[in-house]
């Protein structure tokens, strides 16, 4: 799977539609101070099926559309698109007929969210699931936070040991071992 165009409209800054094509290879997004850099890679987890407000810096999900400026005024809705490739057959088994998946998530205040693959709607476990396997995903340690780095420093031996375990996929066996100890 690859992750080949994101658009937004009326997430958090992004208040106007904005379309970002991401071309093969390294992408490197710069910008000044609080231009939207952290915004965007937010967008991608929450459309990935990110469910917690606070791993997106928001009060509540709602806080995820955009709240309005000096010269803007608020908005009701939020949306992002995500097209994921499919053409090598990486996706779940359920889309082997399609080349090209198009994840959208959509917000409105006080509606809640729903999600859309290829225009049909789904759960948030659909959308989850089709990145579960692909170390992608709006959990994964493939997706680090601003300040995660500084906060992994800082942690107290045992979280960071729980933290590297799960980036290492052995954390599922731990929870084995300590099952087969108990017996
Ligand atoms: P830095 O380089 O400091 O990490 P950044 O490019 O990552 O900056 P972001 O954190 O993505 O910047 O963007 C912060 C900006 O987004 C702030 O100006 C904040 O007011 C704005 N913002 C966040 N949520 C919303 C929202 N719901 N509505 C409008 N603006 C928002
Ligand atoms: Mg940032």
């Amino acid at each position: 799977m690859k992750l080949t165009r994101l658009r937004l409209l009326g997430f958090k800054s992004f208040v106007e539609p904005t379309d970002f094509v991401i071309e093969p290879g390294l992408t490197g997004v710069v910008g000044p101070n609080g231009c939207g850099k952290s915004n965007l890679v937010e967008a991608l987890r929450w459309v990935m099926g990110e469910n917690s407000h606070r791993n997106l810096r928001a009060a509540e999900m709602e806080d995820v559309i955009f709240g309005g400026s000096g010269s803007r005024p608020a908005r009701n809705m939020a949306e992002v698109v995500l097209t994921v490739e499919n053409r090598d057959r990486t996706a779940p088994a359920v889309f082997n007929d399609v080349d090209t998946l198009e994840i959208s998530r959509r917000i409105e205040r006080e509606r809640g969210s729903n999600y859309r693959i290829n225009s049909r709607e789904v759960r948030a476990r659909d959308v989850q699931l089709i990145f579960a396997d692909a170390s992608t995903g709006a959990r994964s340690p493939a997706m680090v936070r601003q300040g995660q780095i500084a906060e992994l420093i800082a942690a107290k031996p045992q979280a960071r040991r729980r933290i590297l375990e799960e980036a290492a996929g052995i954390s599922g066996l731990h929870s084995r071992r300590h099952e087969a100890e108990l017996r």
